[in-house]
């Protein structure tokens, strides 16, 4: 399959990891837009948001504890960060795996997109 996140979690396009497990991996996004900017996907390829079964369900709500314990680990539990999912081209998802984007570092604008 030629997804760009699935080539990512084989170790076959380098990334930088800040998070694995064996069902879930963290790094860092290629074009930050804030000072901390980490993806999270699931190693189980969904294509977008919608995709999910109930059967998913335990997984996204991992996803995002990993995000929490990041965010906080990172410094960023007291003065706040964003929990992103962009679902298909109104959402403006450019790779179709799912994925979480975990902004914070500095004082985001408001969410008009
Ligand atoms: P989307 O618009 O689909 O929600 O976000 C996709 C994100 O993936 C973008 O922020 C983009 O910078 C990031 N991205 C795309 N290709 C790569 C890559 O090869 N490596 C990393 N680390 N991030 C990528
Ligand atoms: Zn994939």
């Amino acid at each position: 399959m030629d997804c760009i996140f699935c080539k990512i979690i084989q170790k076959e396009i380098p990334a930088q990891i800040v998070y694995e497990d064996e069902e879930i991996l963290a790094f860092k996004d290629i074009r930050p837009m804030a000072p901390v900017h980490i993806l999270l996907i699931p190693k189980k390829h969904i294509s977008d948001i919608s995709e999910i079964l109930p059967e998913d369900a335990g997984l996204i709500g991992r996803i995002h504890l990993v995000a929490v314990n990041l965010a906080r680990e990172l410094g960023m539990e007291e003065e706040g960060f964003r929990l992103v999912n962009n679902c298909k081209s109104n959402g403006g998802q450019e790779v179709f795996h799912v994925h979480f984007h975990l902004l914070g570092g500095r004082k985001l604008g408001a969410f008009a997109g």
